[in-house]
């Protein structure tokens, strides 16, 4: 085997390509050939260096490689790994998909199973002077650690579908599910890029008869309402909060959503957001991730409305096979493949970043989601 490749942030705003050994593969652990990697909004939080990773202990500190939305082919696997998680039999060269953060098993959330709550050894592994045990997407290779979850990807779906399974789609199925959702519920999304794109198609599968979806953009509300929205409210045509909320109580037969979902990423629609749930409803908070995302509340608001503030971080090892399992199901019925609106191979990563940060900053823009596609 031949040297790998993998882009490593180096200094906020720049990644450098680096060369590095071949990953050995130790009994119980998988070499995964990495196909896509997804730039999630996080990483771009990572980039700009609003966000530092947390390394596991023991790691060397260094520039790290980023990526976490990924999937891939089981290139090489330990001789005693025949299955998947599920039971199915694993074979290389299958495709896989897999939690990009690792358990330790060994701390008081593991043993709760709370796996998505481990402290430790969490999404970074290490550094680049860790590797050859790469755990970041933008790479050619990412390593299975003994014991880690794996997924066998059905091979009816594209690989355009799958790319996202891991964080973003499995992220909004985990965030319903703690909300509560359930049959006949009127939900509300705040914002439709990738997340609020598969959150509206999630929630409709999940028994949400309403989704109203609400984002600045056209063609994202367009592409919301392909994807299962009842109703978009674009902010253009509906400026003020108090007009918002009031279009939500108008199209909740005067209540508010049961679930309002927040994927918009900036504090500031937090209490525009907790207006629009219903008493008792329920406010799953998934996109305010970077430090100093600061939100006055009036707690006896939230008191009075008995509502409920549920933050979603990290997805659970078994809603990925549940994630495979809704993506068959809508294969025909909902375009998520056009969530993948822009590619580019590894070393072009420098330009996918600065143009994926543009775009999603720009009016009139209908990027939802780039994506790292290696050879
Ligand atoms: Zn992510
Ligand atoms: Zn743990």
């Amino acid at each position: 085997m031949t040297k790998f490749k993998a882009a490593a942030l180096v200094e906020p705003g720049k990644f450098e390509i680096f060369e590095f050994p071949p990953v050995p593969v130790q009994d119980g652990g998988i070499r995964v050939k990495v196909k896509t990697g997804g730039i999630c909004g996080s990483d771009l939080h990572f980039w700009r260096g609003e966000l530092k990773p947390i390394l596991s202990p023991g790691a060397k500190p260094g520039p790290v490689v980023l990526g976490h939305e990924l999937a891939g082919v089981v290139e090489e696997k330990g001789k005693d790994i025949s299955t998947d998680s599920l039971g199915q039999v694993l074979q290389e060269g299958d495709r896989v998909v897999f939690p990009y953060y690792f358990p330790c098993h060994r701390c008081y959330n593991c043993l709760k199973g709370e796996f998505n709550h481990c402290p430790t050894r969490f999404r970074f592994r290490g550094s680049i002077y860790d590797v050859p045990y790469c755990n970041g997407g933008f790479a050619e290779y990412f390593y299975l650690w003994p014991g880690h979850f794996v997924f066998k990807v059905p091979e009816i779906l594209s690989n355009e579908v799958v790319a996202g399974v891991n964080c973003a789609l499995s992220q909004v199925i985990y965030g319903w599910k703690i909300g509560g959702i359930s049959i006949g519920d009127r939900v509300v999304v705040q914002g439709a890029g990738g997340l609020g794109i598969y959150a509206t198609a999630a929630a409709r599968e999940m028994g949400a008869s309403e989704v109203i979806v609400i984002d600045g953009q056209k063609e994202r509300l367009e592409l919301a309402k392909q994807c299962g929205a009842t109703q978009t409210i674009d902010i253009n045509d509906v400026p003020s909060v108090e007009s918002r909320v009031e279009c939500v109580k108008d199209l909740t037969m005067g209540r508010g959503g049961d679930i309002v979902m927040e994927v918009v990423g900036y504090p500031q629609v937090v209490n525009e957001g907790i207006q629009m749930v219903r008493r008792g409803g329920a406010y799953v908070e998934v996109g305010n991730i970077w430090d100093n995302s600061n939100v006055t509340l009036d707690m006896s608001k939230i008191i009075w409305g008995q509502v409920k503030i549920i933050p979603a971080a990290h997805y659970t090892p078994e809603t990925l096979p549940i994630a495979l399992d809704f993506l068959v199901a809508i294969k025909d019925k909902y375009p998520l493949g056009n969530i993948m609106s822009n590619t580019y191979p590894l070393e072009k990563i420098n330009e996918a970043f600065t143009e994926s940060d543009w775009l999603g900053k720009k009016e009139g823009s209908s990027n939802m989601r780039s994506f790292i596609v290696m050879e």
